[in-house]
This record gives structure tokens, C-alpha cells and sequence, in this order.
């Protein structure tokens, strides 16, 4: 699972097929893709492996089961108890993250299938 998180706003979110920015607006990117994605150039990526994700929250409900949710924070902390054991950050792009690309805003730059507006064309036939 790809995230990217804003240094300035402290936003971390998934990235999705539709551009999404974080709170302050620094911070933005997308899929292209089910595999490649393009970020903002501050955007910091992270990754969470899903297989490991799924395993932490099993981990963690199982450990609450067990404990009768008497457990305190430090316990969650644990490998096997709801310890995230796969997840990094990498750059934007390069052979560390060759998947993703940096961009410099968070409009589409293919504009192609926009039709721009003619204001001297009335809108009526
Ligand atoms: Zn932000």
C-alpha cells in the first residue's frame, strides 16, 4: 500500500486513482494505474506491506480477544501483538521507487480532452 505523508500538516493518506491532496494542500499525488503513481515533489512515500498490514491487525484483535482488552499501549507494540513489521519510506522516484514519478501539480497536464472555452461562442445552438 502506498502512502504519502506532508512534513508540514502531518497528513498521511492513501494514494487512490483520484488525485487527493493533504489538509494544507502542500502535499498531493495519485495512481496512474493499478501499479504506477505520481507524487508531489515534498510528498514523502511510504509503504506498508499488505500482507504484513492484514497480519498486525489480525495480531492486534486476537491480542485484545486474549487480554480482554486489558492490555496497555506498550503491549500493541509487539511483534504479534499489532507490531506493523513491513513498512518503509523511499523517494518519490528513482530505482529506490520505480513505480512513481514526481509532478508539479496536482492538475492533469494532459489537457488534451479539454476543450477549451471559446468566449466567443455562444453556449446556445
Ligand atoms: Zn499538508
Amino acid at each position: 500500500m502506498k502512502l504519502i505523508y506532508c512534513q508540514d500538516c502531518h497528513d498521511l493518506f492513501k494514494l487512490s486513482l483520484t488525485m487527493r491532496t493533504c489538509e494544507c494542500g502542500h502535499v498531493y499525488g495519485r495512481y496512474v494505474n493499478n501499479q504506477d503513481a505520481e507524487v508531489s515533489e515534498d510528498a514523502v512515500s511510504i509503504v506498508i506491506g499488505n500482507t504484513h498490514l492484514r497480519a498486525s491487525i489480525e495480531a492486534m484483535q486476537i491480542h485484545t480477544l486474549r487480554t480482554g482488552n486489558t492490555a496497555d499501549r506498550t503491549s500493541y507494540c509487539q511483534p504479534g501483538h499489532g507490531l506493523i513489521e513491513l513498512a518503509w519510506v523511499r523517494p518519490n522516484c528513482g530505482p529506490g521507487n520505480p513505480r512513481s514519478r514526481v509532478i508539479s501539480s496536482p492538475y492533469p497536464s494532459d489537457s488534451a480532452s479539454e476543450t477549451p472555452l471559446n468566449i466567443n461562442q455562444s453556449p446556445f445552438p
